[in-house]
């Protein structure tokens, strides 16, 4: 009897040049693992595009396919915790790194790594959301975490025409706070503003000359950015204000003076979201869960299929994607 085999998108560099391309693939091709899913959708993250162009060394090996998140329907599993039928989804854990990845119809993989989706969430927005979306909410958390709350002066994302950011402007509106949209792209602005943004600013404010202090503005910041935009971001930080960085979009190195940390009080907080516990994991879902509704999760998505993803990857390493890509890995 012939193996089974299915569709997945391949960076092949073992013969000396680089393939990327929509394979047909056995099943023993997959790594070991408790639980095996059928795929239905993954994204395309800004490290996705860079795995798919080769602009940044992010598959530890090849031949493998990138996708650093999906969700989907549980097929076969070995653990207690999934039973077939189950819908899951994964973000992180070296998913299109270290392990083969989402842009795959099927996966196997281990049964921690796998979140429930949550109630009322479809599998399509589970990936709008993705580990972008995931990311957000763990920025959100982390500023709250941190003693910023809403009621207060207003918090900043940077980087908000993007996946991270779109995701933070509107689950830091829901969550009540006035939420300023920074941004290279002002013609994003209505975008920007039906997620929730009370005001949207050109991310030059950041980057240009300033004095060490500013006038206080922020009581908290998301920063997708890094870079020249995290260090200007500081000067306006208000006291006590909070920083939570997540991104190197606009570089990764950045200079500040140490006023805002010991004349403010400011706090920079790092967050990650690949090795994040699983009971953490959950938490923040049913989070998002509970407080982005699916119609703004809807308005955020543009779906592709799988043989689009080589052509969308140059357009997020270019800065050009707005919102989220959603993979349909079976279209
Ligand atoms: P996107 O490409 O969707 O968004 C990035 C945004 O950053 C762009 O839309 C743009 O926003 C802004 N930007 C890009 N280049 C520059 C530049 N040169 N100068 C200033 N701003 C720039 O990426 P994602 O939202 O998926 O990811 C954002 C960042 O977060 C990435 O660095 C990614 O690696 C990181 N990330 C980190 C995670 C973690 O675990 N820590 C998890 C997920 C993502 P605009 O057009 O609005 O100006």
């Amino acid at each position: 009897m012939s193996e089974e085999t299915f569709r997945a998108l391949v960076v092949d560099e073992s013969s000396g040049s680089r393939q990327v391309e929509v394979r047909e693939v056995p099943l023993s091709t997959l790594p070991p693992g408790e639980v095996l899913v059928r795929v239905a959708y993954s994204t395309l993250n800004y490290k996705d595009g860079l795995a798919v162009t080769g602009k940044g060394k992010i598959l530890r090996a090849t031949p493998m396919a990138p996708g650093i998140d999906f969700a989907g329907t549980v097929v076969e599993s070995a653990s207690p915790a999934f039973k077939p039928g189950d819908e899951v989804v994964l973000t992180g854990w070296g998913v299109g790194e270290r392990h083969w990845g989402g842009f795959s119809q099927l996966n196997r993989v281990k049964a921690e790594w796998l979140v429930p989706l949550p109630a009322g969430m479809s599998l399509q927005q589970a990936m709008a959301i993705g580990t972008a979306g995931f990311t957000a909410m763990l920025c959100v958390l982390a500023l709250e975490r941190h003693g910023v709350q809403p009621g207060g002066r207003e918090v900043v994302v940077t980087g908000a025409a993007g996946g991270v950011g779109s995701v933070a402007v509107a689950l830091l509106a829901r969550a009540g706070y006035q939420v300023v949209a920074s941004t290279g792209r002002l013609q994003e602005a209505d975008f920007l503003k039906a997620l929730g943004a009370v005001d949207v600013i050109d991310r030059a404010v950041f980057t240009a000359p300033g004095r060490p202090l500013e006038s206080e503005r922020w009581a908290g910041a998301v920063d997708t950015v890094g870079g020249a935009t995290l260090g200007g971001l500081f000067r306006s930080m208000a006291y006590h204000g909070v920083v939570a960085a997540c991104g190197n979009a606009g570089g990764s190195e950045f200079t500040t003076s140490v006023f805002p940390f010991i004349l403010r009080g400011v706090q920079l907080i790092g967050v990650e979201s690949v090795l994040v516990p699983p009971e953490q994991r959950r938490a923040a879902w049913e989070r998002i869960a509970r407080d982005l509704p699916g119609d703004l999760i809807d308005r955020l998505t543009e779906v592709i299929p799988l043989g689009a993803v080589p052509a969308y990857s140059e357009t997020i390493t270019n800065a050009q994607v707005r919102g989220r890509i959603v993979v349909d890995v079976n279209a």
